[in-house]
């Protein structure tokens, strides 16, 4: 599935205005390159490590990026191991906003040079802890369809 970065997304199951997509890119469509800081993906990696789902979805999502493999399964950086392709990452930004991205994009960042932008790396760097009461707050709301 492809979505432009900030676009209004919505996933089986869960709808909601408030939703915005992050690093749903795939082949055939550019997707913004450039560099991020450590301290980002060191934040983005422990977020995904567990990652808080509203949904539950089977099957893994592929790299289509990665010219023959589909992409690795795992990533590991400093120490903190994410399992790529399942899950998904909802991130509270401003106003009531809630970024979701692939747990993909951390192999989209270490791999293939995507950016995300700014206004979600603000978010991820001030995100609550994972499953915290205050992170649940946040991203508690979202309309399931299911
Ligand atoms: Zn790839």
């Amino acid at each position: 599935m492809h979505v432009f970065d900030l676009e209004p997304i919505s996933l089986p199951g869960l709808e909601s205005p408030k939703l915005r997509a992050v690093g749903w890119i795939e082949r055939g469509f550019d997707h913004p390159k450039g560099d991020v800081t450590p301290e980002f993906m060191k934040a983005l990696v422990g977020l995904l490590v567990d990652p808080w789902q509203p949904v539950t979805y089977a099957g893994i999502h592929r790299c289509t990026l990665c010219r023959f493999s589909g992409g690795p399964g795992q990533l590991t950086f400093e120490e903190q191991r994410v399992t790529l392709g399942v899950a998904n990452l909802y991130v509270p930004g401003e106003e009531g906003v809630v970024y979701v991205a692939p747990s993909s994009v951390v192999h989209y960042i270490d791999a293939h040079e995507y950016v995300p932008p700014d206004e979600f790396q603000r978010a991820v760097l001030s995100c609550p802890p994972m499953r915290s009461m205050a992170y649940l707050k946040r991203v508690m709301g979202l309309r399931t369809t299911a």
